[in-house]
């Protein structure tokens, strides 16, 4: 038994500064992940700052439109929040597919951004894991690795990022508001999360004491459609095998713009550039859609259980890509 000590902060300077920079310390919001790796022995912190009474539940819209959400705001109140349903309706998805209902009632919008890969030998505190125990080795690399990433691997980690909601945040685009010990600082959310490269361990651009207050959605694209599509081994309660979150405005037949993020398939919640590229000013058909497939997996890498990701990957895309171009249509008529 490891005892820690639990300490409620009351305001956020009080949290930053309770928290000290310390590597031993912990903020906790809703606990989902934290709880279950400090209970597999994986996380091992001397001390909790719990952040659930900091003035962070809010969600408002910016006089810019940008749509601003604070770090405790549960999954399930952002994804049934008016704004989010009516603007955001791809984040919406995302976070109603995660997870459970109980789950979502706990989980917040920061603890979902840290949450961690569950890769299952990160969560054995007896298996090799480089990301756990830095220089250890990686047991999935020659182990079971059905569930691993196949874009943006390399040869210390192929861990995926298992969170939906921060594929829909990746392609609507969004600024992470930190402050710390050395003040208060914004991000781009497409920079916060780290490849593994050769230091897995280092997951995200977080110093030392930073806490996550606020996530600022991007405005959304004029006229656009939205889908959410995550496959899996079961319709409910579990972690994505490939997911595609598509953004796509549709003019006169072709693609004006489009915005195309993925799950279950990398490292971090995963932009598809290339595949954004290959849309752009094209006829909005299934043969533009396969096109935008093949570029999004182009440089995917496959272990000995997951190759059957990419070609699933490619399927979430181009059935993403049709359904938010119907969706775009449904909402725009004229166009
Ligand atoms: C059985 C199960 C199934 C799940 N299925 C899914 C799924 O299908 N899809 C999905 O996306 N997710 C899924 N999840 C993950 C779930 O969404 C996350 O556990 C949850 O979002 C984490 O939020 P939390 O508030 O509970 O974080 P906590 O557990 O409280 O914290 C998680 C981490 O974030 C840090 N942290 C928390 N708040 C801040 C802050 N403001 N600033 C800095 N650091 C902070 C903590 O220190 C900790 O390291 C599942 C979880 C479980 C247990
Ligand atoms: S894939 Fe990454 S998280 Fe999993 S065992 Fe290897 S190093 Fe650890």
């Amino acid at each position: 038994m490891r005892s820690f000590a639990y300490r409620t902060a009351e305001d956020i300077s009080q949290a930053v500064t309770t928290h000290g920079a310390d590597d031993h310390v912990a903020y906790v919001a809703g606990g989902t992940t934290l709880l279950d790796l400090v209970k597999l022995d994986v996380m091992r912190p001397s001390q909790l700052v719990d952040i659930n009474r900091l003035p962070l539940s809010e969600v408002e819209t910016l006089d810019d439109g940008r749509l601003r959400i604070g770090a405790t705001v549960t999954n399930t109140d952002l994804a049934h929040h008016p704004e989010v349903k009516a603007r955001y309706p791809l984040l919406s998805q995302a976070l109603l597919s995660g997870a459970s209902t109980q789950l979502r009632n706990m989980a917040t919008t920061a603890g979902n951004v840290m949450q961690r890969t569950r890769c299952p030998y990160y969560r054995d505190a007896s298996a090799a894991c480089n990301r756990r125990e830095p220089g250890s080795g990686c047991d999935a690399m020659h182990g079971i690795n059905r569930m691993h990433a196949v874009l943006g691997v390399s040869d210390a980690c192929i861990a995926t990022h298992p969170s939906d909601m921060c594929v829909a945040m990746a392609a609507i685009g969004a600024t992470l508001t930190l402050e710390g010990p050395e003040g208060v600082r914004e991000m781009a959310f497409n920079d916060f999360h780290r490849l593994p490269g050769e230091q897995p361990e280092k997951e995200h651009e977080l110093r030392p004491g930073e806490l996550i207050t606020h996530v600022t959605l991007d405005t959304p694209v004029e006229g656009a459609g939205a889908h959410y599509l995550k496959l899996r081994d079961r319709a409910s309660y579990e972690f994505a095998l490939a997911s595609a979150g598509a953004v796509v405005a549709v003019e006169d037949g072709m693609i004006r713009e489009a915005r195309l993020a993925l799950g279950g398939v990398a490292t971090k919640p995963w932009r598809a550039h290339e595949a954004e590229q290959a849309l752009h000013d094209q006829p909005a058909s299934i043969e533009t859609f396969e096109m935008a497939a093949e570029a999004a997996l182009q440089d995917a890498v496959p272990h000995e259980h997951n190759a059957f990701k990419i070609p699933l990957a490619r399927q979430a895309i181009v059935r993403a890509l049709r359904e938010a171009c119907k969706d775009a249509e449904n909402a725009n008529p004229q166009r």
